[in-house]
């Protein structure tokens, strides 16, 4: 199965780089990359935790807080044996330029444990989730730095978060995380709403490019809170799913696999291995098959210049943070495939955060429809502005490309105004 570290990228080099290639397409003062290439803060802390054993085991805990011009640092946790710390600061980069992109008052931020929480039990990662909020609790807040679910955590362990924080503060400040339980001030709609984000710009994709939605043929990694989602509003927009992988193996089937069945069979048995009615397929058979759209939701550096050159698909949305390596990129333009960017595709989550987010600094919360509603409206602006804007621009730019133009040139105007650089 494809890993993340074997293709040696660096993705905070690649984040960098990305702000660099942007300000020089813009044309705008070098002290704006100077100001954007690394985070405003960047904390790594031992997190003591005890094991159900009873031995003490510490484990490495990153925030990195990246750009915070347009409002509070936001960003998910996330928990991964291989997570290292330029890791959380390109994914804290790429928030900043996501809630640029998306139009939510929010700054850019991103953490992470290096952990395995398959190895744990639900009591270690209680006693992880709480430590590490507590290590990291000088520098968070609901006006400072707002973290969220990401890989392999989920709303039991932001509601674990909230309370530790709480405790801390002596008050209820449910605002601290999103992505929280609907118990704890969670919102409707949090835990599907980067997939349902995704759809509605895959629709939006399909509809730019002239493909019909109908029966179109879509092949996805990952299958997680992310994929899974996905998987089921494309589902109801009428695709055909033919092929989905996990960590653990894959499943395809030329006529269609029933996504609903498949999230079913996943949360009973962990994986989408041996799903019936299907057979066996691995990451790289999924990104050569033919099919119209390929959505990569797993992790990043998966489309890289070995599985490029061998992608079919007419339109790629990435759901994953980072998926597509730089040198991957540049193939898959020369074969005129239109990728959608992370920064805008998987915008849905971070807009549903700021949602509940509202809801907790009001403490009045809003009916599904309206989230709905919101969450379609938001997603459909954030691709249409982006396409337009690459559209108005001369050189042949990619989405990539235009959405870090669109917003560079927004966290400039704002830094600018405020004083921060030329
Ligand atoms: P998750 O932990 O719920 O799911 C991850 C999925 O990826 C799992 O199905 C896992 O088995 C699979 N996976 C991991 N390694 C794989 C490999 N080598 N090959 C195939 N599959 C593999 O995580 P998630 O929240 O769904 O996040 C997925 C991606 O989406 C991440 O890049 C994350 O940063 C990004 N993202 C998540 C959110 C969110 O709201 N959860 C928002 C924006 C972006």
């Amino acid at each position: 199965m494809t890993n993340n570290k074997n293709t040696h990228v660096n993705p905070f080099q690649v984040a960098q780089h990305q702000i660099e290639h942007a300000v020089e397409q813009l044309g705008l003062p070098q002290d704006v990359y100077e100001r954007l290439k690394n985070p405003d803060r960047f904390m790594e802390a031992a997190i003591p935790v005890e094991m159900d054993d009873g031995k003490i085991r510490v484990f490495t805990g990153y925030r990195a807080q990246h750009n915070n011009v347009l409002g509070p640092y936001k960003g998910g946790i996330r928990f991964h044996p291989e997570v290292d710390a330029d890791e959380v600061k390109a994914l804290s980069i790429w928030m900043t330029i996501k809630c640029a992109v998306a139009q939510v008052p929010f700054g850019g931020g991103k953490g992470a444990v290096a952990c395995n929480p398959q190895q744990m039990s639900a009591k270690e990662i209680e006693r992880l989730s709480r430590r590490y909020i507590w290590a990291m609790s000088p520098i968070l807040g609901s006006k400072v730095d707002i973290p969220a679910p990401d890989v392999n955590t989920n709303a039991q362990v932001m509601a674990w978060m909230a309370d530790e924080y709480s405790k801390i503060r002596q008050y209820n400040d449910f605002g601290i995380v999103t992505g929280k339980p609907l118990e704890v001030g969670g919102c409707i709609g949090r835990e599907a709403a980067t997939g349902k984000g995704l759809a509605y710009v895959i629709r939006e994709a399909a509809r730019a490019k002239n493909l019909s939605l109908k029966n179109a043929v879509i092949a996805l990694q990952g299958f997680g809170k992310v994929g899974s989602a996905t998987a089921r509003f494309l589902g109801k927009l009428g695709c055909k799913i033919i092929a989905v992988t996990d960590i653990f193996g894959g499943v395809y089937n030329k006529n269609g696999l029933d996504p609903e069945k498949l999230s079913e069979y996943c949360r009973e048995t962990g994986s989408v291995k041996d799903f019936p009615g299907g057979t066996d397929i691995g990451n790289e058979e999924l990104f050569a098959l033919d099919c119209d759209i390929l959505v990569p939701a797993a992790l990043q550096n998966q489309i890289t210049a070995e599985t490029a050159p061998g992608i079919k698909a007419k339109i790629i949305v990435e759901g994953a943070n980072g998926p597509t390596t730089p040198e991957a990129d540049v193939i898959l333009k020369e074969k005129n495939i239109f990728v959608v960017p992370d920064i805008l595709a998987n915008s849905g989550g971070v807009t549903v955060s700021y949602f509940e987010w509202v809801q907790n600094n009001y403490t009045y919360y809003w009916t599904e429809k309206e989230i709905e509603s919101r969450l379609e409206l938001k997603m459909v602006e954030a691709f249409n502005h982006v396409f337009a804007y690459m559209n108005q621009l001369e050189n042949n730019v990619t989405m990539r490309e235009a959405a870090f133009m669109y917003a560079l040139q927004r966290l400039a105007e704002a830094m600018k105004m405020r004083g921060w650089c030329g």
